[in-house]
């Protein structure tokens, strides 16, 4: 196993950088570029060492720094590590990784120590993948939900599932095995009973995913609506500043404009589009071409409409669009009077809010009515929940399973017939928690972190 190092804090410039090693010659890296203070190298102390000292290049002192020691196993990835909090400089911690590349270690991957953490049984796979999402996560409640999945909230749930259907596999293996053998006779009620119940668990889970997303990861939200309608000045109530222009020369908003807007416990990644509609205007139609595909894409609509005049066809064109998404239409400039009513639109949206984009307490309905759509209103995030789409996929792909196992029961089929569904639950119940999982699939999970993480 290579011995690897990596800067461990942000591309920034801060009051602290760390710059980690770990693997087994880490101590021995480190030591040749860090001198303690006081006569000891590193290599002499025990694991959970801190010691002051200097970052050099040989005869050339770089820094002073704070070097801490881990021994394997006893550290975030198992091995041994070396931790150099140094000063936070760019140019600093990357001469301070260059000389640990110069003296034996290899550049990390991107998430090569928590990779090694799971590779070394530190943490399973779920939980490894809760450290991304709570590095990335915004606000109180995704933070907590992510800490709860890396405290194993999601591994429990999972394993009680999986424990479920690997008992009922060995129990009806065993049967078919040896059928001369004195073993008990499975109860197919109870075996019902509880696959009933292992099934619920993760139909729980799933139900809950997209609340969980709006909370941790953010929901794609895409604000439609024909030129001057207040697209603009609703996302800018969204993000409490002016971002897009606002003007009254219909189609000002030419460019896609991505941001992401915390309203309530809920992220919205937010594209003000131009709009959709005909245009002669070549730039424009780029605009418009990508706004309808940004569309096709987002989760989330708002689709705004000036509730000041009558409803066009256009307006009916971009609504048609919403049917079959969570969407809100927002009918718009309620201050000038509105001559829109609700029940015009309501059949294309999930949901209709009569506001004013310029008026900031607008924020406040517009955030409720979207808690509750999104069904965050409620969301315990002391709760397991699943934080991405390859466990979703997991789950799901165990529940069909499930499913089959069940019907294969109330059918009356055979033991082997059943325990060909029941394994069928296992895999992919393993493949979430990493116990049993491909090369290929770990490789993608961690190709997604940070370096350094
Ligand atoms: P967009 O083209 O859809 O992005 O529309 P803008 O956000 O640029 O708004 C077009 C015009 O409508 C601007 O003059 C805004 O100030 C005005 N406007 C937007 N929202 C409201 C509102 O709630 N009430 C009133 N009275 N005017 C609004």
């Amino acid at each position: 196993m290579s011995t690897i190092a990596a800067i461990s804090t942000p591309n920034a410039a801060g009051g602290i950088g760390i710059v980690k090693i770990s693997g087994p010659n880490a101590i021995a890296v480190a030591d040749r570029i860090f001198a303690c203070v006081g006569s000891k190298t590193l290599s002499e102390l025990p694991g959970y060492s801190v010691r002051f000292g200097h970052v050099h290049d040989g005869d050339n002192m770089l820094d002073q720094a704070v070097a801490i020691v881990y021994r394997a196993p006893k550290s975030y990835t198992g091995e041994d590590v070396v931790e150099l909090q140094c000063h936070g400089g760019l140019s600093l911690m990357q001469q301070i990784l260059r000389l640990a590349l110069s003296s034996g270690a290899v550049c990390a991957e991107p998430g090569e120590f928590t990779k090694r953490a799971f590779l070394n049984g530190k943490m399973d796979l779920s939980e490894a993948e809760s450290v991304m999402t709570l590095i990335s996560a915004h606000g109180k409640q995704a933070t907590d939900a992510a800490f709860n999945v890396l405290s194993g909230s999601l591994s429990k749930e999972i394993e009680s599932v999986a424990d479920v259907f690997i008992g009922a596999s060995a129990h009806m293996s065993a049967w078919v095995d040896y059928p001369d053998d004195e073993i008990e006779d499975l109860d197919f009620s109870k075996l019902l009973k509880e696959f009933k119940e292992a099934r619920e668990k993760l139909v729980a889970l799933i139900d809950k995913f997209d609340a969980g997303q709006a909370i941790t990861e953010g929901i794609e939200t895409a604000i439609v609506g024909k030129p001057n309608v207040g697209k603009s000045t609703l996302m800018n109530l969204l993000l409490g500043r002016e971002r897009s222009i606002v003007t009254e020369v219909a189609g000002t908003t030419r460019d896609v404009v991505e941001e992401t807007a915390r309203i309530g416990n809920v992220v919205l990644r937010l594209s003000d589009t131009a709009g959709i509609r005909n245009s002669e205007d070549l730039v424009e139609s780029i605009g418009i071409e990508y706004a309808k595909t940004k569309l096709s894409h987002s989760t989330l609509i708002l689709a705004v409409v000036d509730g000041s005049t009558p409803l066009s066809n256009e307006d009916f064109e971009i609504l048609k669009q919403c049917e079959g998404k969570p969407s809100i239409c927002i009918i718009n400039k309620a201050d000038k009077g509105l001559v829109v009513d609700e029940l015009e639109v309501k059949e294309y949206v999930t949901s209709t809010l009569s506001l004013s984009a310029k008026d900031p307490s607008s924020f406040e309905s517009l955030s409720t009515l979207l808690a509750e759509i999104l069904g965050t209103a409620n969301f315990d995030s002391s709760a397991a929940m699943l934080l991405n789409e390859r466990q979703l996929s997991c789950c799901t792909r165990a529940v069909d399973c499930i499913a089959e196992a069940i019907n294969a029961i109330e059918q009356g089929l055979t033991m082997d017939a059943i325990n060909v569904c029941v394994d069928g639950a296992i895999a992919p119940l393993l493949e979430l928690t990493g116990k049993r999982v491909s090369d290929a699939v770990v490789n993608e999970v961690f190709s997604k972190f940070c370096v350094g993480k």
